[in-house]
């Protein structure tokens, strides 16, 4: 049976959308628990790519539901990119504190407060959560605020807070979380904060390890170290960054290292314990290279901040999506095929829940492709994963788009590519104590040396990567790079002048 009349709910918001009905998911009546709510468009997931479906499908007609269990914007605007950048913001200002007096400016002395930073940060989330809570009511988008499960019903529904929801279309948009260690790999590890911990931070640690090779661990460590904390940054092996090219991850090691942070090669920690004084990390160092297989313990007292950036798992786990059938990875990612399909009929899956460039623009471009394939008809609207630009926000900024050097060759042979290179003080520099480097690569491919990779580190490498990144989606070779008159005195003319 199906009826026209809508329900309001408690655990959701406003009226309900032009087409939301409520359906008898059973025939017998006793079973009330049993009726679901009807959505064309059902989106569990309040996040970069479930937000971005949603509002792309409900401008396109159709009646749409999110079901958020936390806040509004997900991961990038409560515990990611948003905050991240704030934070990297600051410590920027910090770094250039150092140039002040070489470009003149006696700052006297200057003071910082964390506490005032984080109240600015966490008052600037609460208004973009705000903002996306407002574009969904004005969009006559269903807010259904609560955990979702599917069910076992025969059609595919899902539950929140006892009650039940379905549509033709449901996406999966749930995200990840950091990924912890237990107390048998590491004991004490649960002493230690991970990414999200960073932002409930009150206050700014006196003494901090980073533990981590990834570009969360680079950027919190960065952000940390230049704001004024002691900061050791444990690494598993001789580098950072190890799935970049490796010419940023050998310039970002290094840099790290210039700005003081206390690099820890080769080590992993082995326990943590708490002290009157403060967090007391145990850690393990064995050198590969070293033939006597010598194991040295070392430990870091003092410790008012241990922080865990080994990685990141998909929210998967407590959907029930093993009685929908969807076929995962060995991590829990939801695999899908280049439309976001599952492996089930009518249940989609964008973002880091999949496991692959886990971005935001990546996830909002995927929930945008399809609604506009679901609910416009474009039956070829997906997703192209190639050529993504992505930046890490560490001291310098890193700038990356495209294939790495090794990749290429790998992929094309090494008689097929040819490298372009360079590395400068950037002139920001000429007149200050404290330097840092700019480092540059063109990776080419063919007769035509189309440019099939771009990698920089250095000063404004963040800023100049979303238009050589534009050029490369549209195959621009060296040539064109070459015709491109330079702007001078920039970094970024270093691209088109290179020999
Ligand atoms: C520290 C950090 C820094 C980052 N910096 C950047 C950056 O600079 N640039 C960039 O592009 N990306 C960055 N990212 C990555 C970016 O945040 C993610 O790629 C992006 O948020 C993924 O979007 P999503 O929609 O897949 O998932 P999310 O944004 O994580 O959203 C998933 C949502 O689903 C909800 N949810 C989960 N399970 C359920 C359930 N069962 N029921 C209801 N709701 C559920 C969650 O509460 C969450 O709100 C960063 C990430 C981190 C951790």
């Amino acid at each position: 049976m199906l009826l026209r009349t809508c329900r309001l709910l408690s655990t959701v918001s406003l009226a309900l959308p032009r087409h939301a009905v409520t359906r008898s998911m059973a025939s017998d009546p006793a079973a009330a628990a049993a009726e679901a709510t009807r959505f064309d468009f059902l989106v569990i997931g309040g996040g970069s790519g479930g937000l971005a479906g949603a509002r792309r499908a409900a401008e396109l007609g159709a009646a749409t539901a999110v079901i958020e269990s936390h806040k509004l914007g997900g991961t990038c605007v409560n515990v990611g990119c948003v905050p991240k950048k704030v934070m990297w913001n600051a410590a920027v200002h910090a770094e250039y504190l150092h140039d002040h007096s070489d470009y003149g400016f006696d700052v006297g002395n200057v003071r910082f407060s964390w506490e005032t930073l984080k109240a600015k940060r966490d008052a600037y989330v609460t208004h973009l959560n705000r903002i996306y809570r407002n574009n969904l009511d004005k969009a006559k988008i269903q807010t259904i605020q609560g955990y979702a499960r599917f069910t076992d019903d025969p059609e595919p529904t899902v539950e929140v807070n006892g009650r039940k929801y379905t549509a033709p279309h449901i996406l999966i948009a749930t995200g990840g979380q950091p990924s912890v260690l237990s107390e048998d790999e590491v004991p004490g590890a649960r002493l230690g904060i991970t990414s999200d911990g960073f932002f409930e931070l009150e206050t700014l640690p006196k003494r901090s390890v980073i533990v981590g090779a990834g570009y969360i661990a680079v950027e919190m460590a960065g952000i940390l170290s230049t704001l004024g904390s002691k900061t050791s940054l444990i690494i598993r092996q001789t580098g950072v960054l190890r799935n970049f090219d490796a010419f940023i991850s050998t310039n970002c090691t290094k840099e790290l290292q210039n700005t003081g942070i206390d690099l820890w090669k080769n080590s992993q920690v082995k326990s943590v314990s708490k002290t009157d004084k403060g967090l007391e990390v145990t850690i393990v160092t064995k050198d590969p290279e070293k033939k006597n297989d010598e194991e040295k313990t070392s430990v870091i007292q003092e410790v008012d901040c241990l922080l865990w950036a080994i990685g990141r798992l998909p929210n998967t786990s407590g959907l029930n999506i093993g009685s929908m059938g969807l076929d995962t990875d060995e991590k829990g990612h939801i695999i899908v095929d280049e439309f976001q399909n599952t492996s089930r009929s009518g249940i989609y899956a964008v973002g880091d829940v999949c496991g692959k460039a886990l971005l935001t623009p990546v996830a909002i471009a995927a929930g945008r492709k399809l609604a506009h394939r679901l609910f416009e008809g474009k039956k070829d609207s997906k997703l192209d994963y190639s050529g993504i630009p992505t930046v890490v926000f560490s001291h310098p900024p890193i700038g990356t788009v495209g294939l790495t050097e090794e990749e290429a060759i790998k992929a094309r042979g090494k008689e097929n590519i040819k490298i372009y290179k360079t590395s400068f003080t950037p002139m920001y520099h000429a007149i200050t104590s404290r330097k840092s480097q700019c480092i540059m690569k063109l990776v080419c491919e063919g007769k035509e040396e189309k440019v099939v990779g771009l990698h920089m580190q250095g000063l404004g490498c963040d800023e100049m990567l979303q238009g050589f990144a534009v050029a490369i989606k549209m195959g621009a070779t060296k040539a064109d790079f070459d015709k491109t008159v330079a702007i001078h005195p920039t970094s970024s003319e270093e691209f088109v002048t290179m020999r």
